[in-house]
């Protein structure tokens, strides 16, 4: 059955151990390997879990982190949950999480008291706003910061495990020497007013591993949280391949269900399409046009890429994709299969659809 979501694990493998050269060699940090972008594939999971240079394995919602949390844990993995948790969550993440990622002390203070009931030393780690401005108390806010720090100390089932922070995902801000600095001098701060060691000081996901290796990443930072730059291959600053990793560990197939020349330019007045836009159309004559069954319910548009490169994407609704297939070298029949390599929305959207099917290599 298709649209069809083929997982390379060797691929997969491959670049596990490249961004682990990255991290481990070069930069003496620990690896953290996120699952959310493959929705927690079991698959992958395995492969991830089994792996010796794994530490920690995380994602941002709980029921993924259950769904492997006992796996992890066997092979000596850390759990981590990277969104901040819900009030509603908090038992479900004592359960399943070793670690969590928090800013608010409201939060702090109900994981403390569910601990307690399930007679457990929850580790948070706090997280810093450096900039990016999603989540973190502000890094200017020096008194709020420490009077957190003080009063998780207090508390008697929470282990403040590390600070934190994260960039490149709202504010789009790239992580420097100078910005993360800042993090590793408050970390030092925090140890020296309190006489006490964080484990973990983490420098941020995949927009960070560029800094390793080029002595840019300041002393003190000790882990990178990594999701795409192990399942794309990518460093997320600049959009380059890391050394040793692929981008076609992930490919998604669909199938041709129509194929017919016709013109390039719809005929009569424009409205909007399906999703209200106003649609801009090009004129390239009559043109040979494949559509696929797959849609804007099942992947992102934007964040795939034919492998055929004479193809072009023209656009989409819910359930169709519809592609100039007119310069291609293949003759494309109805029946046949086209292949896309994935960007970050098309591989999210691809592997949480219930319609998109999982295959392995
Ligand atoms: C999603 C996420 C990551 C992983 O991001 P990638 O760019 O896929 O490496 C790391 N940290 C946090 C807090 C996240 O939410």
């Amino acid at each position: 059955m298709y649209p069809k979501l083929i997982i390379d694990l060797k691929k997969l493998t491959d670049n596990l151990e490249a961004v682990a050269n990255i991290t481990k060699e070069e930069g003496a940090c620990s690896l953290m390997i996120v699952t959310k972008g493959l929705c927690a594939d079991p698959q992958m999971v395995k492969l991830v879990a089994e792996h010796k240079a794994v530490d920690f394995m995380a994602d941002s919602r709980v029921k993924n982190i259950a769904s492997y949390a006992g796996q992890a844990r066997k092979n000596g993995k850390k759990t981590v949950l990277l969104r901040l948790p819900m009030h509603s969550e908090i038992e479900e993440v004592i359960k399943h999480v070793d670690v969590s990622f928090n800013s608010e002390i409201s939060t702090i203070r109900l994981l403390n008291e569910e601990a307690k009931k399930q007679g457990k030393i929850h580790q948070v780690l706090l997280m810093i706003d450096l900039g990016d401005l999603r989540e973190g108390i502000f890094y200017k806010e020096e008194k709020l910061i420490f009077s957190i720090v003080e009063e998780i100390l207090g508390l008697s089932n929470i282990e403040l495990y590390g600070i934190g922070v994260n960039l490149t995902c709202y504010g789009a801000i790239i992580p420097k020497n100078d910005n993360l600095s800042i993090l590793t001098g408050l970390a030092e701060k925090i140890e020296r007013t309190y006489s006490i060691h964080l484990n973990m000081v983490s420098g941020g996901n995949s927009s960070s591993i560029y800094l390793v290796g080029k002595d840019e990443l300041p002393k003190g930072i000790n882990n990178l949280r990594l999701g795409e730059a192990f399942l794309l291959g990518n460093d997320t600053a600049y959009g380059t391949r890391l050394p040793g990793a692929t981008g076609d560990a992930l490919i998604l197939e669909a199938q041709i269900i129509e194929l017919q020349e016709k013109p390039s330019l719809p005929i009569g007045e424009v409205g909007v399409d399906a999703f209200g836009q106003k649609p801009y159309y090009e004129d390239r004559g009559i043109i040979k046009r494949a559509i696929l069954a797959i849609g804007k319910q099942d992947t992102d548009l934007d964040s795939m890429t034919p492998l055929d490169k004479k193809i072009d994407i023209l656009g989409g609704s819910s359930d169709h994709t519809i592609l100039d297939v007119t310069n291609s070298d293949i003759e494309y029949k109805v029946g046949d299969i086209v292949s896309f390599e994935l960007g970050y929305g098309g591989m999210l959207k691809t592997a949480t659809s219930p319609y998109v099917e999982k295959g392995y290599k």
